[in-house]
């Protein structure tokens, strides 16, 4: 079973009036002014699925400041997973620092969603390494058994929409305090995989897992299979579509030189296991 575990979906009506959105999120704005930045619906994605020979993808909507922008998100991303079912698992975006996190995870859990993210530190107005604020957001993914998936990205190299500033020690230490809350470490967390050379490093994230997210526009290749050596089982491919083609990425995997049983971990197994997903059954 092939899951993509990142995947970005909007409703049409957002697709429609964009404009108007960039200018209500800065962050929003920030990644999607550049009208290159493709934005897809459900069906749209449903369509490259089956095309890549994608059998799951996650799906979730843009981790807005504002709630109500997170509600309407949830609200589409139930609608699709409802349509598609079998095909589309679904995850909360929420905003920790809004008082309101808390109902939408619960309301978001009655909508049938399984997990929460993405979470977008930056956009959303604080830092991952402020346990403080994100404590009833993480205990509350804890208590319903739901991952929650983070944007992390690279203290080093190129600048691009969306980078950001991130804290990998923040990251370490929120792991660290919650032990008990499965992490997802979007973007090969911002290259924390090496750090679990170090013991306590490796320790703190011992439940945490990474995302191949966005790959091929950060790391050469070579990253699938150093990875899969520094952080066995714990990697879920992810292609942050539509942002990068599902089938181009899959080729990538592929040939990246991952043994069978690895490869077979990355592009499914551990995802199947993560999120509890069932084969689909064949039409
Ligand atoms: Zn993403």
């Amino acid at each position: 079973m092939i899951v993509d575990s990142h995947t970005h979906v909007f409703p049409p009506e957002i697709i429609a009036r964009r404009q108007e959105y960039l200018a209500r999120d800065a962050w929003f704005g920030r990644l999607y002014a550049n009208p290159k930045a493709r934005m897809a619906t459900a069906e749209e994605l449903i369509s490259s699925m089956d095309a890549a020979g994608v059998d799951v993808a996650v799906t979730f909507g843009f981790g807005w400041g504002d709630p109500g922008l997170c509600r309407l998100a949830n609200d589409y991303t139930a609608e699709a997973i409802r349509t598609h079912a079998g095909r589309l698992a679904g995850f909360a975006v929420v905003n920790p620092a809004s008082r309101d996190a808390e109902a939408e995870i619960a309301r978001s859990a009655g909508l049938g969603l399984a997990g929460i993210g993405e979470l977008m530190p930056e956009g959303q107005g604080y830092s991952l390494g402020d346990a403080d604020l994100l404590a009833p957001t993480l205990e509350a993914a804890r208590s319903l058994g739901w991952p929650v998936l983070v944007h992390v990205c690279e203290p080093v190299g190129h600048e691009y929409p969306g980078k950001g500033s991130p804290s990998l020690d923040g990251v370490v230490r929120l792991a660290g305090r919650f032990p008990e809350t499965t992490l997802i470490l979007a973007h090969w967390g911002g290259g924390l995989p090496f750090y679990e050379l170090m013991p306590e490093v490796r320790a703190a994230l011992a439940n945490a897992f990474y995302d191949t997210a966005a790959s091929p526009l950060l790391y050469d290749d070579a990253i699938f299979r150093v990875a899969a050596e520094l952080a066995p089982g714990r990697i879920l491919f992810g292609t942050d579509y539509p942002l990068l083609g599902q089938k181009r990425m899959l080729e990538r995997v592929r040939s990246a030189g991952l043994g069978e049983a690895a490869l077979r971990e990355m592009l499914g197994g551990t995802a199947v296991r993560l999120l509890g997903l069932e084969e689909p059954r064949v039409a």
